[in-house]
């Protein structure tokens, strides 16, 4: 039994410093946890409580379960689930703060979350108390009037786990359920937390950490049961969704979205039709189709929604070579919440090829469509078309694109997108809107039911694809069976190529676009919609706005010192009316897209801002800029040919946290720009791990030392070429 997990009621919030403290206890937690990642329960009970008091007695959620959630729509004054009810609207009935008076809105309180990586997490507010995900998979609980730390949980991910995670070290948030707080982790356990003290309940390891496996979702939570998802399809695994027990963490169901190798017993029906539509080994590689976000349940027809992601490798030719629609990548699925059972699924991009993941935010709402209301769900995947669908059977109502597309001409009558033979890149490198970015990724969206209007964080994107021949499956390394990185030529003014964000006003029934208000860059902040008729967005380039909901007009604005990447939420105690964002540039677009990414002055600085009217706090500045090492002269001997390998080198292993062209985007540490110290520690960094704690680990498995030089001499040049 473990004692107690490792938390700080220190108010500092000083991740580096708690995490050392922890440090002792750290193997024995994860080694205890290894050996039984099938799902059983790894320590109930028994943690010591703090013995500190909290700052409102009336903290406990304990009444938080399926009635409460299941009425969530009705009361106004909470945020008790990820997208506030299961039907994940996101739309808040609170009209305290309206067009009229949202120009009197300012800071409250904040909180410095002390860390430069990517923030995604939906805070949830049950009881006065409000509960925030930072990166490494940390929690926090406030006083959400006060912003009085309550009490931090660190699961101690390990550092080294950031070679394995496509997208950062990011966490979208929590479930809250009969008084615990549900988790899931990096390192892909599950995690149940009394929700009035933070300590520890149970934890069970959900995956097989001996494979590229991560958890960066919210779980969700109904019937007594935990669902959870995972991520790791850019790396090379088989995706999955499981059910646990709420109460004691023991498994209740597993389903599997793609077949495994069909020589071995299918698990269900559904996968037996599945393997049907794949072709060659995929099984051996995984074949991807990670839940990594998406979710949203109908207690009426009992069905639960997952959002299935992207092949992997993403080139198909090198997946499934003898052709097929691979299901159910890039799918939605409608499972039986207490079985597990796939009840009915839609392909939205059959034959992924692209990374076009059906991940992105499912949202549920009945609307009148050709003169009778039909239930149904509507979704903006990675694609570019934005679908809506009979939720009850699965049936197809319409698709349309809403941001540029081009690797598909529309959609037939079945919904199927007919893909456009001129963008081909089996053929040879093209450019293809949109890229793997997405025209929509995980920002969640909100809905307007005055309106009628979906509000989308959208992009227009592109990428250019171009197969590579030579891929071969390389354990724990990218795996997209692409030849050159993603992001090459995404930004090429000359070309009329650019990256536009845009926050987006759909009309789901008409199938096009109200209005948009365009943003500097991609990459911008989910949506909150209230009945005030505001949208509230946060920007990546450090912004945060309020929008009249029916037209677009901007109606009030803050800065708030990072980019904005997650959704605000809104919540209402003693008659107050709050809004609060959890802010913090970073995750994997900061991480990996370079030029595109590296906004002006725009860092990452994770920090919660909860504003209200009249609100006077000073909003905090922005995090320093980190100084910018002399960069030194290429040693002696390297050749062109040289750099030429480090940059191949670099870009198979390490663009994807440091940036195409090693272009930093504010979050991670500029390559170009090295210290002295680092420059002289190169090797013992890359190779020797000795700042894997920080999330920088050890690459000696796939690189030689020879090799790092190639990649530093390589590196060296850019600096020089940045100072030109
Ligand atoms: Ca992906």
């Amino acid at each position: 039994m473990i004692a107690s997990a490792c938390m700080s009621w220190s108010t500092s919030g000083d991740d580096t410093q708690a995490r050392s403290r922890c440090v002792a206890r750290r193997g024995a937690l994860v080694l205890s946890v290894l050996g039984i990642w099938a799902g059983s329960c790894l320590a109930c009970a028994g943690s010591s409580p703090p013995s500190q008091s909290t700052s409102n007695s009336a903290a406990s959620p304990q009444s938080v379960d399926d009635a409460r959630l299941a009425r969530a729509g009705e009361g106004a004054d909470e945020w008790l689930a990820h997208g506030r009810t299961w039907s994940e609207q996101r739309f808040s009935p609170l009209a305290d703060i309206d067009t009229e008076n949202v120009n009197q809105l300012g800071l409250v309180w904040t909180f410095d979350l002390e860390t430069t990586r990517g923030v995604e997490a939906t805070p949830l507010m049950a009881d006065g108390s409000l509960y925030v995900t930072g990166p490494w998979s940390v929690v926090y609980a406030f006083d959400a009037k006060t912003g009085a730390l309550r009490w931090k949980f660190d699961p101690e991910v390990p550092g080294g786990h950031a070679r394995v995670l496509c997208c950062g070290v990011v966490n979208r948030g929590v479930a809250l359920y009969r008084g615990r707080i549900y988790l899931g982790t990096l390192d892909g356990r599950l995690i149940a937390l009394d929700a009035k003290t933070g300590s520890l309940v149970w934890e069970v390891q959900t995956t097989d950490p001996t494979l590229p496996y991560s958890i960066t979702g919210a779980p969700r939570v109904l019937q007594g049961l935990v669902v959870i998802g995972n991520g790791g399809a850019e790396f090379g695994v088989r995706g999955y969704v499981s059910a646990y027990r709420a109460e004691d963490g023991e498994l209740a169901w597993r389903t599997w979205t793609v077949p495994g190798n069909p020589d071995l017993p299918f698990e269900s029906k559904a996968l037996e039709m599945a393997a049907y539509t794949w072709t060659g080994d995929w099984w051996k590689t995984g074949g991807g189709g990670t839940v990594w976000d998406g979710m949203a349940y109908d207690p009426e027809l009992d069905l639960l929604y997952v959002g299935v992601g992207n092949g992997s490798p993403h080139a198909r030719d090198h997946r499934s070579p003898g052709g097929g629609d691979n299901l159910f990548l890039s799918s939605i699925l409608a499972l039986r919440p207490a079985t597990g059972e796939v009840v009915w699924h839609f392909q939205t991009t059959p034959a992924d090829n692209w990374d076009y993941t059906s991940t992105q935010h499912i949202m549920l709402a009945d609307l009148e469509i050709d003169g009778r209301v039909r239930k149904v769900l509507m979704q903006a995947p990675k694609n570019g078309f934005f679908f809506v669908l009979d939720r009850e059977t699965g049936e197809f109502i319409s698709a349309k694109p809403f941001v540029k597309v081009t690797w598909a001409k529309g959609v037939d009558v079945h919904g199927r997108p007919i893909e456009n033979p001129d963008n081909d890149y089996s053929k040879g490198p093209q450019m293809v809107w949109p890229g793997p970015f997405g025209g929509h990724n995980w920002h969640p969206m909100a809905f307007h039911p005055g309106t009628g209007l979906v509000y989308i964080p959208s992009q227009d994107m592109a990428s250019r694809y171009e197969v590579d021949p030579a891929w071969e499956h390389r354990k724990r390394s990218l795996n997209t069976g692409l030849s050159t990185d993603f992001f090459t030529g995404s930004v090429d003014p000359d070309a009329g190529i650019s990256v536009v964000g845009s926050l987006l006003a759909w009309d789901p029934v008409a199938q096009r676009e109200a209005w948009r208000v365009e943003h500097g860059g991609a990459w911008n902040g989910g949506t909150l919609a209230t009945a005030g008729d505001l949208i509230f967005q946060g920007t990546a380039d450090g912004r945060f706005a309020a929008y009249r909901a029916q037209d677009g007009e901007k109606l009030w604005e803050s800065p708030v010192g990072t980019g904005v990447m997650a959704a605000p939420i809104t919540y209402r105690i003693d008659g107050v009316q709050y809004v609060v964002v959890a802010a913090g540039w970073g995750s994997g677009y900061s991480l990996s897209a370079g030029p595109a990414a590296a906004l002006p002055a725009v860092r990452g600085g994770g920090r919660v801002l909860t504003f209200a009217l009249g609100g006077e706090v000073e909003i905090p500045p922005p995090s320093p800029e980190p100084p910018r090492g002399p960069v030194p002269p290429l040693p002696e001997g390297v050749s062109e040919a040289d750099l030429r390998e480090g940059d191949r080198l670099f870009a198979r292993e390490c663009l994807l946290c440091h940036g195409t062209f090693a272009v930093g985007g504010g979050s991670v540490p500029d390559l170009r720009f090295s210290s002295p110290e680092v420059h002289e520690r190169f090797v013992d960094i890359t190779l020797g791990g000795i700042r894997a704690d920080r999330g920088m680990p050890s690459f000696a498995d796939v690189l030689t030392p020879s090799q790092v030089r190639q990649i530093q001499a390589w590196l060296i040049s850019r600096g020089h070429q940045s100072l030109d």
